[in-house]
């Protein structure tokens, strides 16, 4: 019996000892990430669908290993949220954004009419921190509110609602948007809608698989009707085939994002994409 409790001992402190290093490890390696600059963002198009014509990019952060993987964000973006790291990644994420547009506006000679969504965790809308940085970000590199939107996962629920609604009164008023992301798929609380004076809702690509079942049909039916009502855009997310683009736009979204479209590409293509016509 003493034998055995002191192998259950020996097992349990094995797998604490492994626990904590493996998370300080990933926190290590993220962070040793964000200073070497292997976390960048990629951008993948909106199109808005009546016009046949992209109207913003979503930012989908990649990590470039010094080997070339990339590493998507799955693999890395909820450790970085359970630790904290996120913030700091955001934070840079933002600045880097800001950066690619002032690249692509000096390319051009011209100010871009798009916005760039960056996804934002909801301890980074609630962090006070987030306005200063975006306020900076946007003068250091002379680009436009209109520019940047924030889009907020609803992966993790909100736990300090007033905060977050303190910081998307100052982001609305310096005219950056507010998207609700996952929309149907997540904690949505469509009091968040009102109070985070978001301006578009993106609905779940879980919804477009199947959006030619009776039942995604019908929710999706019902979160266009609420759109309506509350008068904000739609965007589908995930449309793969002309079948569900149609049937989309049947059912009156405008905005659709998704491999049909275009993939996330790198900055470097971005900039050279014949379809970015400026
Ligand atoms: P999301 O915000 O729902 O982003 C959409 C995801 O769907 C992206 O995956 C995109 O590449 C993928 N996608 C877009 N169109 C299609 C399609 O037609 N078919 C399929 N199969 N997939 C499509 P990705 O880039 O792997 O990102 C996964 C999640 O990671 C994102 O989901 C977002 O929640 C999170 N994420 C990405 N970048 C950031 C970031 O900078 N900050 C935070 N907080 N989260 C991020
Ligand atoms: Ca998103
Ligand atoms: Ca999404
Ligand atoms: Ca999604």
């Amino acid at each position: 019996l003493l034998f055995l409790l002191s192998g259950l001992i020996f097992i349990v402190l094995v797998m604490l000892y492994r626990r904590y290093h493996s998370t300080s490890i990933i926190q290590f390696l993220i962070l040793n990430a964000i200073k070497q600059k292997h976390l960048v963002p990629y951008y993948q198009s909106i199109i808005d669908a009546e016009k046949d014509i992209t109207c913003g990019y979503e930012v989908l952060i990649r990590w470039e290993t010094k080997k070339g993987k990339v590493i998507l964000p799955d693999e890395f973006i909820p450790q970085c949220e359970a630790n904290g790291v996120i913030t700091p990644l955001t934070f840079q994420l933002i600045n880097t954004v800001a950066r690619d547009i002032r690249k692509l506006e000096m390319q051009h000679g011209k100010t871009l009419p798009y916005y760039f969504s960056i996804n934002i965790s909801a301890s980074v809308l609630q962090d006070p921190e987030l306005i200063e940085i975006t306020r900076s970000a946007l003068a250091h590199y002379h680009i436009a509110p209109h520019n940047i939107a924030f889009e907020l996962t609803e992966r993790s629920p909100i736990d300090n609602i007033e905060q977050a609604e303190q910081n998307c009164i100052k982001l609305n008023a310096m005219g950056i948007q507010i998207k609700l992301d996952d929309v149907g798929n997540g904690y949505c609380d469509f009091l968040a809608l009102q109070k985070l004076q978001a301006t578009t809702i993106k609905i779940d690509k879980v919804f477009i698989d199947d959006i030619d079942s009776l039942a995604a049909n019908t929710i999706v039916q019902s979160l266009v009707a609420f759109a309506d009502k509350a008068e904000v855009e739609v965007i589908a997310e995930g449309v793969e085939t002309k079948q569900q683009a149609q049937i989309l736009i049947d059912l009156g979204i405008r905005y659709h994002q998704g491999f049909l479209y275009s993939k996330p590409i790198p900055f470097n293509l971005l900039a050279n994409d014949k379809n970015f016509n400026v």
